[in-house]
């Protein structure tokens, strides 16, 4: 690893913005390597050789950002079509549209409503439930997470949409979960069906993959994919900075113990139909289907001539993940944030090592915010220990 100034771990979000940072802005060399056989990280996108329909790997995503300088950043690599993501659920036999709106509530309760009505009905049951838990417990704090989403939209809709959908995601009955780990469900009096309220959404026109080719294609930088940073790890000098953005828990060698994390299986199909279920991602809240979700990418890009009668669809299994698994969402209990403060005290002795990303940091981030926490970063840390700091040549 003579001659690279930086070296970054992770092909996603988080590592591409720093690569691409050090190599056009401060004109220094850089080596990413990713485990992976691909770029992209989780935002990864791909053609289905089936039917020929760009999927994403790990999972639908939709870019969405309220950041001018995020929102700015990405115009270099990629124009964004102006597709707004919206989201159905399933409940038994019915179709309800999410987040929670008067359309949902309308339909769950049989009869249109206005949203003072809807707002009466909600509190009401709210009500009920708060009474009727002092009346068992002696107490009226919420402290699981059953309480806390009833306390949010109330018994009928937290019964049809929110429980069987929550104990399928965690595998555990909603009343013994933490109430932390969500917070307040939203519930929109109004007919406004969009999934996210950001002032910028769209996805990228040439898909997320070409995003990443054009952010890492500077001669300053050395693309090395399947390789694993801890083959390469004693080749690194203290005098060269380290960007790492894989699980904090595996770079300690799990010392202070391992983190908790949720993971998600994917199952493909491809359908000889130009049509599966007519939306990008439709939710299933009934505790007997197994899956959570079915995402159907074509819709993603309606202005796509995607000619072939062919749809791929991916339904989606959550469970914990095991070591050797994908990890996707974190669980951060009361232990892992235990952990994860002995980690910090560790990577404080690592002075030439940035920790950043979702994994480097055992936060959920969307795209936006890696992307945000990344240039932070770069304007932060990277230039500061960069500076002075020449390489012998
Ligand atoms: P990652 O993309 O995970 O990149 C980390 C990279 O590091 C990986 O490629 C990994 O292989 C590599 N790596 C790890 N360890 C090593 C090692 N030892 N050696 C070499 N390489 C290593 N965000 C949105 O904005 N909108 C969405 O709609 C959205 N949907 C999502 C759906 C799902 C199912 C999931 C899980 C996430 C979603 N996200 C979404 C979040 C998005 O995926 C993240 O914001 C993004 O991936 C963060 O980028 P990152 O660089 O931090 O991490």
């Amino acid at each position: 690893l003579d001659g690279f100034d930086v070296v970054v771990v992770g092909a996603g979000f988080f590592g591409a913005t720093i690569a691409e940072r050090v190599a056009n802005e401060l004109g220094r060399k850089v080596c990413v390597v990713d485990r992976r056989a691909h770029i992209g990280g989780n935002a990864y996108s791909e053609i289905d050789p089936d039917s020929g329909i760009e999927v994403h790997r790990y999972g639908t995503h939709i870019f969405h950002t309220n950041s001018d300088t995020v929102w700015r950043y990405l115009q270099r690599f990629t124009e964004f079509t102006s597709y707004r993501h919206r989201v159905f659920t399933v409940a038994r036999g019915r179709l309800y549209s999410m987040p929670i709106n008067l359309a949902t509530i309308s339909a769950a309760f049989g009869r249109a409503m206005t949203p003072q009505e809807a707002k009466l009905v909600i509190a009401a049951e709210a009500d009920d439930h708060v009474h009727a838990h002092v009346h068992v417990h002696g107490a009226s704090v919420a402290q699981n997470l059953e309480d806390k989403a009833i306390a949010s939209v109330g018994r009928t809709l937290y019964d049809l949409l929110i429980r069987g959908y929550t104990q399928k995601q965690w595998q555990t009955e909603p009343s013994e979960l933490s109430a932390d780990i969500i917070g307040r469900l939203p519930v929109r009096l109004n007919f406004d069906d969009r999934y996210f309220a950001d002032r910028y959404e769209g996805m990228p026109v040439d898909g997320y993959t070409a995003i990443f080719q054009r952010m890492l294609k500077s001669p300053n930088i050395e693309l090395r994919l399947g390789v694993d940073y801890f083959d390469i790890a004693d080749q690194i000098r203290p005098d060269q900075l380290v960007i790492y953005t894989g699980p904090i828990d595996r770079f300690f060698r799990y010392r202070c113990g391992e983190l908790g994390w949720r993971t998600v299986d994917f199952a493909r199909e491809v359908h000889d139909v130009d049509d599966f279920q007519g939306t990008s991602v439709i939710n299933y809240a009934d505790a007997d289907v197994p899956f959570t979700r079915i995402h159907e990418f074509r819709h993603l890009h309606p202005e796509r001539d995607y000619r072939e009668p062919k749809t791929t669809i991916y339904r989606e299994y959550s469970r914990f993940a095991g070591r050797d698994d994908e990890p996707y969402y974190p669980i951060n209990t009361t232990a892992d944030r235990a952990i994860l403060s002995g980690y910090r005290m560790m990577m404080e002795k690592r002075p030439n090592v940035i920790f950043g990303g979702r994994l480097g940091s055992y936060k959920y981030l969307d795209m936006h915010q890696a992307i945000g926490a990344a240039l932070k970063t770069f304007e932060n840390e990277v230039t500061t220990f960069l500076a002075g700091r020449e390489l012998p040549s």
